[in-house]
């Protein structure tokens, strides 16, 4: 781990209402969310706000609909793991969904490990960014180039304005693979209730 990465905390925690809004924001809550580029919800004034006002995709928002009801109404424990990379260092967390009370869900994400790599410019939130862009996946991190889907360390080959002083600015979106994972998850998800039911 970095120097940087050392005073890390490796959990960070939120509460949500039944109506998506936050309602509790763990106290390493602005680290949370400057990592996770959600800059404009940092403290104060975070509280009450409508988590999806947050997610700029329409697949990631619905993915998210879908993993919130099956929480709510099976009142099940959901989990899966994203990418929350800084630029010298590649971050596998793994975010936990679990059913509260009145339709309340508490967020839970964890770091699981952590890689040092070589820094890329583009993940730098303090960088000023030029007016293109790139298409980065909010899961994953991989990025859209044209020849479909790479690593932050293949695109960079494929994008020669990527890895800049001044760096594009960044897209979310959600790549092939993921969007397939997540399709299948929630299918079996729906499929496991299905069958309780039976
Ligand atoms: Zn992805």
């Amino acid at each position: 781990m970095s120097k940087k990465e050392h005073g890390l905390q490796n959990i960070f925690t939120y509460e949500i209402d039944g109506n998506d809004c936050l309602v509790k924001v763990c106290a390493n809550w602005d680290q949370f969310a400057e990592q996770n580029e959600a800059k404009n919800l940092k403290h104060p004034g975070i509280q009450g706000k409508n988590i999806f006002l947050q997610i700029e995709n329409n697949e990631t928002r619905q993915i998210y609909h879908e993993l919130f009801k099956i929480v709510r109404e099976q009142r099940k424990h959901v989990h899966f793991n994203y990418r929350c990379d800084s630029p010298d260092t590649r971050r596998l967390m793994e975010m936990n969904l679990l059913p509260l009370e009145d339709g309340h869900i508490l967020c839970c994400s964890k770091m699981v490990r952590t890689e040092q790599r070589k820094p890329f410019s583009i993940l730098d939130s303090t960088l000023k960014r030029s007016s293109q862009y790139i298409i980065m996946c909010g899961w994953c991190k991989d990025v859209k180039t044209s020849a479909g889907w790479l690593q932050i360390e293949q695109a960079i080959h494929e994008l020669d304005y990527f890895d800049v002083a001044i760096p594009p600015k960044i897209s979310h979106g959600i790549c092939s693979k993921c969007m397939e994972s997540f399709g299948v998850m929630i299918d079996n998800l729906k499929a496991a209730v299905h069958a309780q039911k039976r």
